[in-house]
C-alpha cells in the first residue's frame, strides 16, 4: 500500500498520506498541521511499496518469475509473501476493510494531539522562563513518560 509524504511550504512540516492501490496519487493535498496546500515528496520507499501493492502475486514455473513488487525472483507466492513478510510489508488485499481510512483517521489523530501537546509545552517553556525540566513535568503526566509518548524531539 503506497505512502506518500506531502510537504507544506507554508509551516515547514510533512503530512503523511496513504493510498490504496488503485487510488489516484495526489500531488497536492491539505497540510494536516496548518490545513495549506502540501507538495507530493518522492521517496523510494513509498515507491517500492505502490508497486508492492499493485502486484497480485501469480504462480511462477520452474525458474519462478520476477516479483516486480518485491524486485527479486520467487517460485511461488508462499516465497514471494515469505520475503514480503521478512522486509515487513503486507499484501494490500490483507488489510482489513477500512484499513484505509480508519489508519488515516488514527493518524489525524496523533498528529492533532502531538501538535497540542507541543502547544502545551512550548507555553510552559515560556511560563518557566525556558525551564525545559519543569514545562516537562507539567506538560507530560509520568505515564506519559512511561508509555513512551512523548517524543525525542524534546
Ligand atoms: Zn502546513
Amino acid at each position: 500500500m503506497p505512502m506518500f509524504d506531502y510537504h507544506c511550504s507554508r509551516c515547514d512540516r510533512n503530512t503523511e498520506e496513504l493510498f490504496r492501490a488503485q487510488d489516484a496519487i495526489l500531488d497536492m493535498i491539505s497540510c494536516e498541521h496548518c490545513g495549506s496546500d502540501a507538495c507530493k515528496i518522492m521517496s523510494p520507499h513509498a515507491d517500492m511499496n505502490r508497486m508492492w501493492a499493485g502486484q497480485a502475486g501469480t504462480g511462477g514455473g520452474v525458474n519462478g518469475y520476477m516479483d516486480r513488487g518485491l524486485g527479486v525472483r520467487v517460485h511461488s507466492a508462499w516465497e514471494a509473501d515469505k520475503i514480503a513478510e521478512s522486509r515487513g510489508l503486507v499484501r494490500e488485499q490483507d488489510y482489513k476493510p477500512h484499513f484505509v481510512e480508519d489508519f488515516s483517521e488514527k493518524r489525524r489523530e496523533q498528529v492533532a494531539a502531538q501538535d497540542k501537546q507541543t502547544e502545551t509545552y512550548n507555553a510552559n517553556v515560556k511560563k518557566y522562563d525556558g525551564d525545559k525540566i519543569k514545562a516537562m513535568t507539567e506538560t507530560f503526566t509520568a505515564k506519559d513518560c512511561l508509555d513512551d509518548k512523548v517524543s525525542s524531539g524534546y
